[in-house]
Formats: structure tokens, C-alpha cells, sequence
């Protein structure tokens, strides 16, 4: 998915203007505790394009002084959105900090669309004239108060995506990720997973040209790391700021199959874990708990037991994703790592035969009749999968407002247990048939 970030100095209207762009979609609470999108990041959608919108402005670098802020997020657009929307106040003229971001954006070589906002009507046109000297092209006027041209600015948005978005689906490598709070041993378990296999780097083409992904191959399979680059290298005033990480995080998320959620075994699993597996877990992909350090644990006891306990407890969302203790420091244990990482990626795209997939559900229905809601009692007539990554069933029933949420489970658990989808969330969704 193409990524379109929007920048400008702070109070050009940078937050209304994503809140209109995405909507109603901005705040996508799910039904886990504490688990809420970031209000910088969403998906959003314009003529059929589906894109990933940041709001550059929310990254809280409120700290610095104001022209290394605005310097720093016009960084942030240029390294991780293909398309940038540059945002002025066209009441207030050119600044030297508009002139600073404009010069940036132009070195940068990347698409900007150039949006002069509070044009709230036809008799402020005039205003725009004076945009065209920052170098960028075409000023669009627009109100974000009143709504107005933001369709204009879309338009043209959407003209700079890339258009071949296909290659990396059609690959067969298992591409993952590693995502947890800093200081868990991200780059240290990477370095330890490769120091297994065989290394080929590769540049992303089409993306940032910061994010280096890596290819490696074990067991004749091949995989893919994603944007290991990116945690590689630090320095950034933005790269220390929790919103840019889970930025980051969402990003690397959203291209892999499987994410690794690393937490640290010395330290325990603190609020901003939860936070992290939350993403995870909202976002469909396959999941395994990597709990990192295990060297800093005494052996004796059970330990483990223990530990695999407060897992489970405190991530109850998770339930379906394995939990693999290690060391990527001493390198103990790290060769139990890959294959729960290959049966996970084999579970979340597996697709089973619908006939023994009825024939699970009948059983099902036998053991556990369907409850009666207010008299009425839910018939399930057939089950279906109707997709994979992650494995989503369609259950035709004869009203769906009749399905609870318990029953639901229940099934879910009954098609767990037969086909076995170890680390891969599953969705079911009843639908009516007569
Ligand atoms: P990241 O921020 O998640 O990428 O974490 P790093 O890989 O930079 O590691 C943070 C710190 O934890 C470094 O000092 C590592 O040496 C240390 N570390 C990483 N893995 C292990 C481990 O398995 N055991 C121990 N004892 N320390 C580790």
C-alpha cells in the first residue's frame, strides 16, 4: 500500500485535514483492552486507492526547538511516505519555516503536492499566486474547516502512486518482522537469526530508500526480514519518539506474514508489551511470542512454565500465537525459533476442504446445540472458507443477529482444534441464508 504523509508547520490545520481525509475510520477501537490505533497512522481511501496516511505533525517532538520539529517531520514524510502533501496557511503567506520544509521536500526528489489551506471561498484565489514561488508546482487551495478541494488534492495525490504493487505478494518467501519496545534485542536476535543462514541484502525497491530488507535462506526455504535497517540505524531526534516507533512498527507489520513479538525475559512484560501486541494482533498477521534474554533467567524452578503463564494472562487476545524462550545473546535455544516461524506462515495461508470443514462444525453442533436467543434458535446451514491470511470462515445461518459471541468462540475452538492454526489469528462472520 502507498503511504502519503502531510506536512507543514505546526497550526497550518495539518490534524484536520487528516481527520477529514480518513474520516471515520481514525479511530479504530477493537475489542481488546487498551488496544486503539494511533491517531497519527491510519488507512484511508480515495477512487478505489487504498493508502496508509500519516499525520507528521502528531509525532510529539514538542521538546525541540520549533525549527528542528519541522525539520525533523518533513524527514519523516521523506523517509517513509511515497507521496508528501505540503501544507500551508494561505493567510498568512510564505514563512522562512514553510521555505526551510519546501527546500527540503525539493532536494528530497519525492512527489509533493502542494495544498494552500484556509481558502475558505472563491474570493480568496488570489491568495494562491504567491505558493508558486516555493518551487513545488501547482498550489491547490483548500478548507479544511469547510472540506473544501481536498478531493482536487487527492486526485492528484493518487497520480504519483506506483503503480506495480503486486511483486511482493507473489513471492513465496516468508517475509517477518520484529517488532517490541526498544532495548529488547530486536537487532540482536536479527544478527543471531542470521548468523544461522545465509545473508543476501537487498534494497526495497519502490519504498524509502532507507529500509533494507534482508533474504536469507535456511532449510531450503527462503525468508525475508523486514526493514531491519531501520533499527539499525539510530540517531534522529523522531527515531526516540514512541509514536515513530509504532509507526515503524505498523509498517513493517503491514508487509509481513509473521511478526515476531520480542519481549524482554529479564525486564517482564510492562504496559508498552501490550500496546505492541496489540498492533500485532489487530493487524491479522501470524504472531509468535519470542520472550528474548533467557540467559538473564535461572534455569532451575519452572521457570518457563511461569513465565509462558503471565504470557497467556496478560496478552489473552494472543492466545493462538506460540511463545519461544531464547537467547540471542548466548544463541541458546535460537534454532526453536524458525520452525514455529514456518508453521505459522503455513497456518495463517492455509486453506481446508469444506467438506470436512461441515463435518467439524456438524460435530460441533452436536456436542453443543446452537442457544436459543428470546425463543429464537440460530440454524447454521453450511461453512465456508472464504480466505486465507488470516483463515476467515463464513458461517450462512438463518439470522445472524442470532450468533453470539460465546458461540462464535466455541466454533472457533472446535476449527482450531481440528485443523490445528497454531499462530495465525482466524476470523469467523456469520452471514444469512434462507
Ligand atoms: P533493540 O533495541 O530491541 O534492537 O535491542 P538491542 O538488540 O540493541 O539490544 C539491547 C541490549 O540488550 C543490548 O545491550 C544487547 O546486548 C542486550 N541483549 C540483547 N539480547 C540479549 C540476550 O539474549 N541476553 C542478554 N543478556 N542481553 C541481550
Amino acid at each position: 500500500k502507498s503511504v502519503v504523509a502531510i506536512v507543514g508547520r505546526p497550526n497550518v490545520g495539518k490534524s484536520t485535514i487528516f481527520n477529514r481525509l480518513v474520516g471515520e475510520r481514525i479511530s479504530i477501537v477493537e475489542d481488546v483492552p487498551g488496544v486503539t490505533r494511533d491517531r497519527i497512522y491510519s488507512e484511508a481511501e480515495w477512487l478505489n486507492h487504498h493508502f496508509n496516511l500519516i499525520d507528521t505533525g502528531g509525532i510529539d517532538l514538542s521538546d525541540e526547538p520549533l525549527i528542528v520539529q519541522i525539520r525533523e517531520q518533513a524527514e519523516i514524510a521523506i523517509q517513509e511516505a511515497d507521496v508528501i502533501i505540503f501544507l500551508v496557511n494561505g493567510r498568512e503567506g510564505i514563512t522562512a519555516a514553510d521555505e526551510e520544509v519546501a527546500q527540503l521536500l525539493y532536494k528530497s526528489n519525492k512527489p509533493v503536492v502542494l495544498a494552500v489551506n484556509k481558502i475558505d471561498n472563491y474570493e480568496m484565489q488570489d491568495l494562491l499566486y504567491e505558493y508558486y514561488a516555493l518551487g513545488l508546482g501547482q498550489p491547490f487551495p483548500i478548507s479544511g474547516t469547510h472540506g473544501l478541494g481536498l478531493g482536487d488534492v487527492l486526485d492528484e495525490t493518487v497520480k504519483y502512486f506506483p503503480t506495480d504493487l503486486s511483486t511482493e505478494d507473489d513471492d513465496d518467501r516468508i517475509h517477518f518482522s520484529l517488532i517490541g519496545r526498544p532495548n529488547v534485542g530486536k537487532s540482536s536476535l536479527v544478527n543471531a537469526i542470521l548468523g544461522e543462514g545465509r545473508v543476501i541484502v537487498s534494497d526495497l525497491a519502490g519504498t524509502t530508500k532507507d529500509a533494507i530488507d534482508t533474504d536469507f535462506n535456511r532449510d531450503e526455504r527462503d525468508f525475508k526480514i523486514i526493514d531491519t535497517a531501520g533499527m539499525r540505524k539510530r540517531g534522529k531526534v523522531y527515531e526516540n519518539t514512541e509514536k515513530y516507533s509504532v509507526l515503524r512498527a505498523l509498517k513493517a507489520i503491514e508487509r509481513s506474514d509473521v511478526v515476531l513479538v520480542v519481549i524482554d525475559a529479564e525486564e517482564g512484560i510492562i504496559e508498552q508489551d501490550k500496546k505492541i501486541a496489540g498492533y500485532a494482533h489487530e493487524s491479522g498477521k501470524a504472531i509468535v511470542i519470542v520472550v528474548n534474554k533467557w540467559d538473564t533467567v535461572d534455569s532451575k524452578q519452572d521457570r518457563m512454565k511461569k513465565f509462558e503463564d503471565d504470557i497467556r494472562q496478560q496478552f489473552q487476545f494472543l492466545s493462538y500465537a506460540p511463545v519461544v524462550f531464547l537467547s540471542a545473546k548466548t544463541t541458546k535455544r535460537i534454532h526453536t525459533l524458525m520452525p514455529k516461524v514456518i508453521e505459522a506462515s503455513e497456518n495463517h495461508a492455509k486453506r481446508v476442504k469444506t467438506n470436512v470443514l461441515n463435518e467439524v462444525v456438524e460435530d460441533a453442533l452436536a456436542m453443543n446445540p446452537t442457544p436459543s436467543i428470546k425463543g429464537q434458535k440460530m440454524k447454521i446451514l453450511y461453512t465456508t472458507q472464504v480466505a486465507t491470511k488470516p483463515p476467515t470462515f463464513v458461517v450462512f445461518v438463518n439470522d445472524p443477529s442470532l450468533m453470539h459471541f460465546t458461540y462464535e468462540r466455541f466454533l472457533e475452538n472446535r476449527i482450531r482444534e481440528a485443523f490445528g492454526f497454531e499462530g495465525t489469528p482466524i476470523k469467523i462472520r456469520a452471514r444469512q441464508r434462507s
